[in-house]
């Protein structure tokens, strides 16, 4: 039978708007702005069968236009190639930007297409794509994040974490990580004794701890019974996030902001983390993102993607260990589709592929387009 070949290729560059501008510790330190927007790129693939698949990646703040920008101009090179040698394809694209690296965004860039091939060899089987890469389990623990925002007051985070709960969500993520410490143990408490002590709860301090300060607060939550706490650190300190992980009884988590797999390997090897939290869009795609979960399992490291649930469900649910899934309900205005919660997890879908289709706000949010090869 001969190969079926790649004969069309989109990118769009779509701009998501938040409801509301949202804030972590980030703003709070004077780091970033409030986020009011997130940029994502998609790819859209066919084949001269007919065969479609669709991926995308993102970027929150700069750098979107960015990405787009190098897909751009690697993304004629696909024409032609068998989609379903990813492998192969996806070095073709490396060796094209060869010259910008193999981490951030030269290979966020390609994320969306290499999850693109990846949706499309699952549809073509028929299979979610969690079956395609052989699945552990077929519904995954879920957490929410979006309602712990530090911009919220605490009684809408209080009034949230009803909802996620009520909404056969499992688990509540609060954000930590203020200049006042003491603001953030208030915040806890009250969220904790407003969810009781079953409901499993996370902080997440997203990197604006010195080390100092990180172990402070770790012993003083220790009687929360955490989790685990998230981004104390830098996240390229792994040797810090190493100490806190041995120091303390509450697991450490990160990983979200590493923008490859080399990157991961290092935080797996200094054994920095209890549970790694890898972003398949942040490190290049599905491909990068199961080699680093490979050599976590091998580590005997926990599982917790960082947001784009839509692709981590799939890939969280073909991870050895028990994972988590990050509930995250802000991408649902780009999909027809939405992801069902019940009894704490999230169930994977049994449609092919990751089992999404783009919504008609989807195109009118989208800025730019371009396409490679015959519609
Ligand atoms: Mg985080």
């Amino acid at each position: 039978m001969p190969a079926d070949r790649i004969r069309h290729v989109a990118l769009s560059s779509v701009t998501l708007p938040l409801a509301n501008p949202v804030s972590d510790a980030k703003v709070l330190t004077g780091r970033q702005k409030p986020m009011t927007e997130i940029a994502f790129l998609f790819a859209e693939i066919a084949t001269h069968d007919g065969q479609r698949g669709t991926g995308f990646g993102y970027s929150k703040r700069a750098g979107g236009r960015a990405q787009y920008a190098h897909a751009k101009e690697v993304a004629e090179g696909l024409l032609g190639e068998d989609p379903s040698d990813i492998g192969r394809v996806y070095d073709k694209l490396l060796w094209a930007g060869a010259s910008v690296g193999r981490s951030g965004v030269a290979t966020q860039a390609l994320a969306a297409i290499d999850v693109a091939l990846w949706d499309l060899k699952a549809r073509r089987a028929g299979l979610p794509l969690a079956k395609l890469l052989g699945s552990y389990r077929d519904e995954v623990r879920t957490y929410n994040t979006s309602g712990g925002f530090l911009h919220a007051p605490i009684e809408e985070v209080k009034e949230r974490a009803s909802a996620s709960l009520q909404a056969g969500i499992g688990g509540i993520k609060i954000k930590v990580g203020q200049p006042d410490t003491k603001a953030d143990l208030r915040r806890l408490a009250a969220v904790r004794e407003h969810i009781g002590d079953d409901v499993p709860l996370m902080v997440d301090a997203n990197q604006q701890w010195d080390r100092a300060t990180a172990l402070r607060f770790g012993r003083a939550v220790e009687e929360f019974g955490l989790v685990w706490i998230e981004e104390p650190l830098d996240a390229y300190d792994a040797e810090g996030h190493a100490r806190l992980a041995e120091a303390l009884d509450t697991p450490i988590a990160t990983g979200e902001m590493l923008s490859s797999v080399a990157e991961h390997v290092r935080l797996i090897e200094a054994r920095a983390a209890d549970v790694i939290q890898p972003d398949a869009p942040r490190v290049g795609g599905i491909t990068s993102f199961l080699r680093l979960a490979t050599l976590a399992d091998h580590a005997g490291l926990d599982l917790a993607p960082h947001f784009a649930m839509e692709i981590h469900l799939h890939l969280a649910a073909a991870y050895p260990r028990e994972a988590w899934v990050e509930h995250f309900e802000w991408l649902n205005p780009l999909f027809e589709e939405r992801l069902e919660t019940r009894g704490g997890r999230m169930v994977v879908p049994d449609r092919p592929g990751l089992g999404f289709t783009l919504s008609e706000q989807c195109r009118r949010w989208t800025v730019e387009r371009v396409e490679y090869g015959k519609a």
